[in-house]
C-alpha cells in the first residue's frame, strides 16, 4: 500500500491510477482514493483528498469525519478518513 510522498511536492499525475478525479475547478481539485493510498500525515488509508493551489480555503460545512492537513510549498492538502 502506497503512501503519498510530499518530499518533492505533490502531483496528481504521480498517483493517477490510484485517485479518481471528482471535481476540478482549476486551482482546486477533489479526488477519491480508489486503491488504499495512505495519508501523508497519519499513515492510514484516506477516503477523499482535496488539493488547493490557492493561499486560502473556506469550507462551508465541516467534514463529519476525521481529517488531516498536509502542505507542500505550492499546495494545501486536506484528507478525510
Ligand atoms: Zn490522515
Amino acid at each position: 500500500m502506497d503512501r503519498i510522498d510530499l518530499e518533492s511536492g505533490f502531483s496528481i499525475h504521480d498517483y493517477r491510477a490510484k485517485l479518481k478525479l471528482l471535481n476540478d475547478s482549476g486551482a482546486t481539485r477533489t479526488l477519491e482514493n480508489r486503491r488504499e493510498l495512505r495519508c501523508p500525515a497519519c499513515n492510514r488509508a484516506f477516503d477523499r483528498l482535496f488539493v488547493s493551489e490557492r493561499e486560502t480555503a473556506t469550507f462551508e460545512t465541516a467534514p463529519d469525519r476525521p481529517f488531516c492537513l498536509a502542505r507542500t510549498d505550492e499546495k494545501l492538502l486536506l484528507l478525510t478518513h
